[in-house]
This record gives C-alpha cells, structure tokens and sequence, in this order.
C-alpha cells in the first residue's frame, strides 16, 4: 500500500471576538459553519468550523475564539497566510466586497504565476484569495450572500515564514511526498501530486526574520489529510525516526489525528478524512448545534451558560 499525504485537511487560527469572526467569514467570505463544537482543551472556548457544503477535508478553516485574548505577531516559524481557491474572473467582484470591509485589502497581483488578491480578516490574520493555475473542480457554498460565480471553493495553499527554508523541506520532500516546484525570490513553492487541490505549501526564507508569536489573529496549526488510520500510524513511525516528538494518535470525533512542531517551528498535524463532518450531524444540519464530545455531554448545561452567545 503506498501511503500519501493528501495535501490539507485545514488550517486552524485564532480569533477574539467569535461573533465578528462567525459574520465574517460566513457573511462576507461565504463560507459555510459546518460544525460549532468546544475547543477539546479548553472547553468553555468555541471550536467553528468554515467550509464547503459537506465539510470535505481540504475546504476547511477551523477557529479557536478566545474573547480576551491578545493579538499575536508574524514571524519566523508560523503559518502567515491562507489562500483560498476562487472561480476565474472572480477577483475584481471580491475586491469590491472586500474594500468595504477593509479598505487597505490590496490590488490584484500575480504570485507564482495566478491571479492573487490580498487581505485580512478583522483579528488581522492575512489571506489571499488565488485563482488556481489549473482548474479547481470543488464546488464552493453558496447558500449564504455570496453567489456561485464568486464562491470560495476550499484551501489553495498555506505560506510558512521560516529562517531556512532547507529545515522545512526536508519534511515536506523527504517525508510528506511534495516536491519544489518554483522558486522566486525568497519564496519556495511545494507541491504535491497526490491531491488536486489544497496541495501546494509556500516557505517564504527570512533568515534573520524575528520568531512569530501564536495568539490572536494568526495561525494555530496547520493540517495535513491521509486517507486512513493506517496512513496515519506509518506516517507517524516515519516522523518519529526523524527524532522529532510527537503526540500521540488521537480521536477527535471528527478524525483520528496527531500533532509535531516541524524542524522550522510550525505546528503540523496529520488528520484522517474519516469519519468527517457528518459523523454526528446530516448535512443539512453542519454546524446548527452545539456539538459536544461523549465525554462532554454532562457538561452541556454548564459550558452553554459559559460559551459567549453566537446568534446567526
Ligand atoms: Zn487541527
């Protein structure tokens, strides 16, 4: 059996305020809440999840909110930027909508080749919304007020800042199956063929550039998808003879899954497709209800009166 890493299954960041931050990638950015769950360590804080209609691994940006915590800072060792695929033609009717919410959302350029459109969200974490060099397949949510044509159709890329992009590649190439496929500047970009989408990572080498900190408005983790449990244990076992430490394989309702901190800084996981999304709600009910772990289940009166009110 040959075993690959998918590309992402999600990116996980850190927000403040989660109704600012529901409004804002459901209203604005179109995406669909898929699953409104507690954050497992930390159960009086939300877990939301973004994504498409079902939830698909790859299509899926997952927040932690914590209302006071403080903003974090770019820098070496992070994840600093999300892109997420948009149709062609797209760009010009997102600069507009975005513009009204922020004015400093910047002018289409290029970036390795396709058409980019720069911008953050309101805790100040940066995203792109790239039209692929290639044709993306996946049909984006449009059941909220953004219309087909425009519709985000799931994660294009993730861009790791790092002080030597060699560290992070050695990962990538030599465990996860990417290769290098273009190199400009200071930016390398890492691709993957054993996906169609959601399957290139970009480093971008700072050398001297000073280590970020993780809290508000920036990247928690950033996901990996394999097809299997199995996948995941062999994966594992390969990243544990590399010396680095590893957690161990967890269930988390939604898939089985680990975390390591890659030899550049960030914090990988590698997560399972299975069982997905809806494991615990149809698809027509992602994201309607308070979803709580088994194990949780007593707590549900408590945390309810905890959890900060989330009103649709
Ligand atoms: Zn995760």
């Amino acid at each position: 059996m040959n075993y690959r890493i998918a590309g992402l299954h999600h990116i996980t960041a850190i927000a403040t305020s989660v109704q600012r931050n529901y409004e804002f990638y459901t209203k604005l950015l179109g995406l669909r809440l898929v699953k409104k769950t507690v954050n497992m360590d930390d159960p009086g804080a939300y877990h939301l999840y973004y994504g498409n209609k079902t939830g698909d691994p790859g299509t899926i940006l997952s927040i932690l909110p914590w209302e006071n915590i403080g903003p974090g800072y770019e820098g070496t060792g992070m994840a600093t930027e999300i892109s997420f695929s948009v149709p062609p033609g797209s760009l010009e009717a997102w600069k507009e909508r975005l513009q009204q919410f922020n004015p400093r959302t910047g002018d289409k350029n290029e970036g390795f080749g396709e058409e980019v459109l720069h911008c953050s969200d309101p805790d100040g974490l940066k995203f792109n919304l790239v039209v692929p060099g290639r044709e993306d397949a996946r049909q984006g949510w449009h059941g909220g007020e953004v219309p087909e044509a425009m519709a985000v159709k799931g994660l294009h890329s993730i861009s790791l800042m790092v002080q030597d992009t060699a560290q992070t590649a050695q990962i990538l190439t030599g465990i996860f199956g990417y290769t290098l496929a273009q190199r400009k500047g200071n930016k390398s970009r890492f691709v993957t063929d054993a996906a169609m989408d959601a399957n290139i990572i970009d480093l971008v080498e700072m050398p001297d550039g000073p280590i970020g900190y993780v809290a508000g408005g920036t990247v928690h983790h950033v996901s990996f998808r394999v097809n299997s449990d199995e996948a995941l244990t062999i994966f594992r076992g390969r990243l544990l003879s590399q010396g680095l430490s590893i957690t161990p394989k967890t269930d988390v309702t939604y898939f089985s899954s680990f975390y390591f901190r890659e030899p550049g800084g960030a914090l990988f996981e590698l997560a399972s497709d299975k069982p997905g999304l809806t494991v615990d709600e149809t698809v027509e009910e992602l994201g309607s209800q308070l979803k709580l772990p088994a194990r949780l289940e007593y707590m549900r009166n408590r945390l309810e009166g905890i959890l900060p009110p989330l009103s649709r």
